[in-house]
C-alpha cells in the first residue's frame, strides 16, 4: 500500500492512476479505524479498480469546543487495517499542507436541510465537510466515493454540492456496520468507558423499538418520536440531543411515514457525543 504523505504525493499518484485508465474509487476517514469504516473499504474495492482511503482529521470541521484535539489518532494501527482489506493508497497529509497560509475558500452548502440535526448543533461542521471532501474529490480524481449512513445528512449535503457544482463523481453510501450488540461503530467508542457502553446500548434499542412500531403500521412521525424519547428516557445516562424524523435524501418536514424517512438521534453518554440513524420506509 502506497503512503501518500504530501498534496503533490496524491497529484502524482492519481495522475498515474488515470493515465492507466484505472477507475478510482475514494473512501474519507479521520482515522481510528474500525469496522464500520472497513466495510467501506471492502465497497470500494469491489467497484473501482484502485481504492484511496484518506486519513485526515480535517480541522475546519470542527467547533471550537469539539474533541479536534482529543480525537484518536493511530496511524500506523490504521496503515495494517488498511491493508488487511487491500487498499491501494493511504492519503494521510497535515493539516498546514491542506489548509496553508492565505487559504480561503470553502464549500458552504446553503439549503434549510444543513440548518437540521447535527448541522443545527455544530455550526460550520458541514462547511468543513463539504470544503474537505470537494478538496480530497479533487485529488483522488475520485470517479466514485463512498461514505456511511451513519452519518446520513453528510450524504445528502455531499450529494447536493457534487449536484450543484458539476463535480463527475458518483457518490455511495453504505449501510451502518453496528457491533453484535447493536451499537453503531464509531471512533467516538473510544472515549466510552465499560459502564458508558452499556449505556449507549439504549440508542440501537430505541431505534429498534420504533422499528417494530413502523413494522406493526405506525406511520405518525410524532407517535414514532415519542417511541424513541421515551425509550432513550429509561437510560439515566443518556441526555438528548435530538431525536427527529425527516424525509429521505430531501430531508424535509414530513407528518407521516408514507418513503423514505431518517430517524436520526443523537444523544450525549457522560462526555461523548453519539449518533444513531435507521431509515424507514425504503
Ligand atoms: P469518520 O472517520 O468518522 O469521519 O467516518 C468516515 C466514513 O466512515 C464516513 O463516511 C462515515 O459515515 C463512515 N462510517 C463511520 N462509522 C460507520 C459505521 N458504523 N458504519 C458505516 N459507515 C461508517
Amino acid at each position: 500500500m502506497k503512503i501518500l504523505a504530501t498534496v503533490e504525493d496524491i497529484k502524482a499518484y492519481s495522475k498515474e492512476m488515470k493515465e492507466a485508465g484505472k477507475v478510482i474509487g475514494l473512501v474519507p476517514t479521520m482515522g481510528a479505524l474500525h469496522e464500520g469504516h472497513l466495510t467501506l473499504m471492502r465497497t470500494a474495492k469491489k467497484a473501482a479498480d484502485v481504492v484511496i482511503a484518506s486519513v485526515f482529521v480535517n480541522p475546519t470541521q470542527f467547533g471550537p469546543n469539539e474533541d479536534f484535539d482529543a480525537y484518536p489518532r493511530q496511524f500506523e494501527a490504521d496503515c495494517e487495517k488498511l491493508r488487511s482489506v487491500g487498499v491501494d493508497a493511504v492519503f494521510h497529509p497535515a493539516p498546514q499542507d491542506m489548509y496553508p497560509e492565505g487559504y480561503c475558500t470553502y464549500v458552504n452548502v446553503e439549503g434549510e436541510f444543513t440548518k437540521k440535526l447535527c448541522g443545527g448543533q455544530r455550526p460550520g461542521h458541514f462547511r468543513g465537510v463539504a470544503t474537505v471532501v470537494t478538496k480530497l474529490i479533487n485529488l483522488a480524481r475520485a470517479d466514485k466515493a463512498f461514505f456511511g449512513q451513519k452519518d446520513a445528512q453528510q450524504v445528502t449535503v455531499i450529494r447536493r454540492f457534487v449536484d450543484d457544482l458539476n463535480i463527475p463523481v458518483e457518490i455511495n453510501m453504505v449501510p451502518i456496520v453496528r457491533e453484535d450488540n447493536g451499537l453503531a461503530r464509531s471512533s467516538r467508542n473510544a472515549y466510552l468507558s465499560e459502564e458508558e457502553k452499556k449505556a449507549a446500548l439504549i440508542l440501537s434499542a430505541s431505534l429498534a423499538k420504533a422499528h417494530k412500531a413502523y413494522d406493526e403500521g405506525e406511520r405518525d412521525v410524532e407517535t414514532i418520536k415519542k417511541i424513541v424519547v421515551d425509550s432513550l428516557n429509561t437510560e439515566p445516562m443518556s441526555v438528548i440531543d435530538y431525536v427527529e424524523l425527516y424525509s429521505f435524501p430531501a430531508l424535509e418536514e414530513i407528518k407521516t411515514v408514507e418513503k423514505a424517512s431518517l430517524l436520526a438521534i443523537a444523544v450525549r453518554i457522560g462526555k461523548t457525543r453519539l449518533i444513531d440513524n435507521l431509515i424507514l420506509g425504503e
